[in-house]
């Protein structure tokens, strides 16, 4: 049986599988963090989209599970297989070109597979980006990122994916090509079914290609990273500059003094930006195109207005500086996987709420484990903190022991602030329960009944986000 699989998908498009190619067939069937161990069945690797709408149509005819793969840098397991040999992976990296730069309708035409970054130097050339800038971008794919609908650091100013997207070309379970939506901004034509693809982590269709919004990109950034000795004056620091600066703030990004630490002792920074520790840090980006003297005098004067808030700021005085904040910036997440085992948590909070989330969470998971390190950083100024604990030095027993009650205080305390359990990680597999746990039947039963109608077999990346 398994035999007569690889001979049908080879001769579509290019499959290794499980016999002969084991450790290819690991290394696409694990997931970022480690946490997946099951092997998947085959990979293919189509290049376009009717040998993806042919593997589709095989799939559904002999009942095989398929997984859609992009860059696979997520963080929930949401491109791993959940059953050992079982399922097929269709990878998408050999989908990836670009197929036009449109200036004047301001978007660009690409394939599901093309990376972000591959995308973002091909714009740079006319002057324009897609505003997706996140640590993950060397990897990560167009098909990925509206999957997940991607956020990062520039939302505040640029909204998440789901806001720059415009059209797509999505195959269906049972192969049929469904194109969404095109190169205009307005179209009330009614139910947005292309809303519906992003975010919904490969379980309703393979998207093959996208039409996405770009902008021209801004001529300068004024950059600077600030210290501080609590939360709560991070918080107010974030309202005063939001009301007083008149330019838009792209980025604002919280970062605890732990950051430093980690990134120094793993070799990714050789000292502070800072003399002086303090407990927080904001790395803040203002977008400014005509930025000269009289503004940056102007942006000085704002910033000493609200002095007591914060204890320093250093500005960035040239690019060199400022690609070094936001290197420090990216390595956080790398950084902090060599620490040892993490237990992540991707929330948002309303800002005016926040202070007392980390208060009442320190508490709460002191009492469960001492020594926990608390590594929590992130979009501060979308609600949006990584909050992601790492496993004490020395500790005797393993730390996912504690996951459960971890997860029960961090799931209690976002309920009861009306936050969200995953502000842009998506659910996948690792947060499965945790999403049952915080949404109403209602919704769930609603968006199962959604899941049928697009795929009725239940063909398409079984058992990510909830079993049907
Ligand atoms: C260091 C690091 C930093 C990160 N920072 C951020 C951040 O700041 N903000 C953020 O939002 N995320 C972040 N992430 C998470 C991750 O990069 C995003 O989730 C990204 O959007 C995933 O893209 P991908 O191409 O790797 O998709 P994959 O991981 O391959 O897949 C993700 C999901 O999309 C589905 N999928 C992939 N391609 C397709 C397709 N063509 N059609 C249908 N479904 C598809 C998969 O089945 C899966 O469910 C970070 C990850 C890392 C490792």
């Amino acid at each position: 049986m398994e035999n007569k699989i690889f001979e049908n998908l080879s001769k579509i498009c290019k499959t290794i599988n499980c016999i002969n190619d084991e450790l290819d067939i690991i290394k696409y069937s694990k997931d970022w963090r480690g946490r997946i161990n099951e092997k998947a069945l085959c990979v293919v690797f189509p290049k376009n989209e009717d040998e993806v709408s042919k593997i589709l149509k095989f799939s559904y005819d002999n009942d095989i599970k398929v997984i859609p793969q992009g860059g696979n840098t997520n963080l929930v397991a949401s491109a791993s297989p959940t059953k050992e040999k079982k399922e097929i992976i269709i990878n998408m990296e050999k989908i990836n070109q670009i197929h036009h730069v449109d200036i004047l309708n301001k978007c660009v035409e690409v394939d599901a597979g093309v990376k972000i970054d591959d995308l973002n130097t091909r714009l740079e050339k006319d002057g324009f980006l897609f505003p997706l800038e996140m640590a993950s971008t060397g990897s990560s794919q167009v098909g990925g990122v509206i999957s997940t609908n991607a956020g990062g650091i520039n939302v505040l100013h640029y909204g998440s994916v789901r806001n720059n997207l415009l059209g797509l070309e999505v195959i269906l379970s049972n192969g049929k090509i469904l194109r969404l939506g095109s190169k205009v901004v307005k179209d009330n034509t009614g139910y947005n079914l292309k809303d519906l693809f992003c975010g919904s982590e490969g379980t309703l269709g393979i998207i093959t290609r996208a039409t996405l919004k770009i902008y021209p990109r801004a001529q300068n950034y004024f950059t600077f990273i600030a210290s501080f000795e609590n939360l709560k004056n991070v918080i107010d620091f974030y309202k005063h500059i939001s009301k007083e600066l008149r330019f838009p703030i792209t980025g604002f990004e919280l970062i605890p003094q732990i950051s430093f630490d980690l990134c120094i002792k793993h070799n990714f920074m050789k000292k502070s930006f800072f003399e002086n520790l303090k407990n927080y840090y904001a790395l803040v980006k203002i977008q400014i195109d005509n930025l000269d003297d009289q503004i940056i005098n102007l942006l000085q004067e704002k910033l000493y207005e609200c002095s007591n808030l914060y204890s320093e700021i250093i500005i960035a005085q040239n690019e060199k500086q400022n690609k070094e904040f936001w290197k420090f910036r990216e390595d956080l997440t790398e950084a902090q996987k060599l620490e040892g085992k993490l237990i992540g948590f991707d929330i948002s909070v309303p800002l005016d709420k926040l202070d007392q989330f980390f208060i009442k969470g320190k508490n709460e998971i002191d009492n469960i484990l001492k020594g926990i390190k608390f590594h929590t950083f992130g979009h501060l100024g979308d609600c949006n903190i990584h909050y992601n604990l790492i496993e004490p030095d020395n500790l005797k027993s393993n730390f996912y022991e504690y996951e459960m009650d971890l997860k029960k205080i961090v799931n209690n305390l976002i309920n009861e602030l009306s936050g969200s359990i995953s502000a842009e990680h998506g659910i996948g597999l690792l947060k499965r329960d945790d999403f049952l746990e915080t949404k109403s039947q209602l919704e769930i039963e609603l968006m199962k009944n959604i899941k049928k109608t697009f795929d009725p077999k239940n063909i398409l990346n079984q058992n990510k986000i909830f079993k049907l």
